[in-house]
């Protein structure tokens, strides 16, 4: 499971902008979907072949007890509690505040680890300030510049390394992907999360799946951290369901339990191969669920969304329904979208077709040769834009990877490729080998 990073500090030391370094390359990948949400304090980061998930918390005065200061500090606990390991954030420019010396007594009190950020050094090594972080009785400040993206990568290095030791772990990573290459969707379970916000139906749903005698559930919860998974068969295919946000299983049964967080369900997002989003009729596409959406996205996982309590709408709302998904949703109009009632077992029979289709394309086999002829007949039907002195030329395709599918095109001056032109090219690949329910990654690569 990936590692969960908190940053925490109080407001302007630079919280947001370590945020964004932590986690650009990710956010780099999607910054063109319209519809998209941008605002997120939830972000995927990348060292290497590790992956994390870093939370950005607002301002954060623990012992201030009214009004938005008094959220804050409460997401900051959740946050807090989330996390294997804290960033906590200060400002060396600004110096060390009598909120710093509140907030470091209050880490130090929930016994997790902390690792002192001194933020906006840059050009300041061995100063005074830094001397003062000291103080803070929370260890050795790291000198560090969230603007300039000094020491960034050695303090991210070292909050993970905090989690989990320096074990590498890139070696045995290697290999089990080039290992999902060599063999494909063959004989692996289909790890499965249902996803959606609180009340959306998601226990119903799975509660009426394992309820079904043509569903074998296997009681053998595993127990990987707090992660539980449910093995079940269907139709001859064999799946593992992931306990997601809000979701436990007590039993025989799943249960919603009251907090939803966000964090599980980024850990059950990453964890899974294939992601239900089930939306709630009655309520719209709300914001939470566009941002769930966005987390599928970023991870690359397929999905197929299921809009549950059809049953409770008129036609009216229907119509409004699916002009909500289209707009809200938009950047995951390559998925199926499917209408249901898990409380009275309608539609259910297509979930699971769409779940196996969309997992049967993130999983394809996409040919060299195929997808080089496909590359000539895009740029022959329109060639990429010339920018400046450059035109890019684009010479061949390979699928670099599954789940998501990545198209790896090399070429010269790729990096003038504009974003509208990947987006033509994927449109391209999709049409030709029906992919459907799954992203689709198109990297492009100039030289060799
Ligand atoms: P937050 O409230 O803790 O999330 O802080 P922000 O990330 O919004 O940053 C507050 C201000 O500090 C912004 O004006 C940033 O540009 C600035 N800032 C952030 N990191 C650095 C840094 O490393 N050096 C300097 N000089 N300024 C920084
Ligand atoms: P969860 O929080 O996502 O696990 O949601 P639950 O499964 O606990 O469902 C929340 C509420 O919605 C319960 O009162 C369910 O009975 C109701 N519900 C679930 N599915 C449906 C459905 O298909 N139609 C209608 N009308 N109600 C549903």
């Amino acid at each position: 499971m990936k590692p969960v990073i908190a940053l925490v500090g109080r407001p302007n030391v630079g919280k947001s902008t370590l945020f964004n370094r932590m986690t650009k390359s990710r956010d780099a990948i999607v910054a063109d979907y319209a519809g998209l949400t941008r605002d997120r304090h939830y972000g995927d980061g990348r060292l290497g072949r590790r992956e994390f998930i870093v939370i950005d918390t607002g301002g954060f005065e623990p012992t201030a007890e009214t009004g938005i200061v008094r959220e804050m500090a409460r997401q900051t606990r959740q946050a807090v509690a989330e996390a294997d390991v804290v960033i906590f954030v200060v400002d060396v420019r600004g110096g060390i505040s009598a909120q710093d010396h509140d907030i470091a007594r209050y880490l130090r009190q929930t016994g997790k680890p902390v690792l002192l950020a001194a933020n906006k050094a840059e050009g300041m090594v061995g100063s005074a300030h830094l001397g003062e972080g000291h103080e803070l009785g929370i260890g050795e400040p790291l000198p560090v510049s969230a603007a300039h993206g000094q020491g960034v990568r050695s303090l991210t290095e070292l909050a993970l390394e905090t989690c989990f030791g320096s074990a590498d772990e890139s070696d045995e990573d290697e290999e089990a992907e080039a290992e999902l290459l060599a063999d494909g969707s063959a004989d692996r379970p289909i790890r499965l999360a249902v996803a959606g916000r609180p009340n959306a139906g998601k226990s119903t749903l799975i509660n009426t799946w394992l309820g079904e005698e043509r569903l074998v559930a296997f009681d053998m919860p595993g127990t990987t951290r707090d992660a539980i998974t449910v093995p079940f068969e269907r139709n001859g295919q064999r799946f593992e369901l992931i306990d997601t946000a809000g979701l436990r299983r007590k039993g025989k049964v799943f249960e919603a339990i009251e907090k939803f967080s966000v964090v599980k369900t980024l850990q059950a997002i990453a964890d899974a191969n294939v992601v239900l989003l089930l939306l709630d009729a009655t309520q719209g596409v709300s914001d939470q669920d566009a941002h769930i959406a966005g987390y599928i996205l970023d991870a690359g996982r397929a999905v197929v969304i299921a809009i549950n309590k059809w049953d409770a709408v008129d036609a009216y709302q229907r119509e409004q329904l699916q002009r909500q998904i289209e707009q809200r949703l938009a950047f995951l109009r390559f998925a199926p979208v499917l209408q249901i009632s898990a409380l009275k077992r309608q539609g259910l029979g297509p979930v699971w077709k769409a779940i196996s289709e969309a997992w049967s394309s993130a999983t394809r086999k996409l040919s060299t040769p195929i997808l080089t002829r496909l590359l000539h007949e895009a740029v022959e039907h329109q060639q990429p834009k010339r920018e400046g002195a450059f035109r890019p030329k684009l010479r061949y395709a390979h699928q670099g990877g599954q789940n998501p599918p990545i198209i790896v095109i090399h070429g010269s001056s790729t990096e003038h490729v504009t974003d509208s032109y990947k987006r033509y090219l994927e449109g391209r690949f999709r049409a030709h080998f029906k992919l459907e329910g799954t992203p689709l990654r198109i990297e492009l690569r100039s030289g060799r």
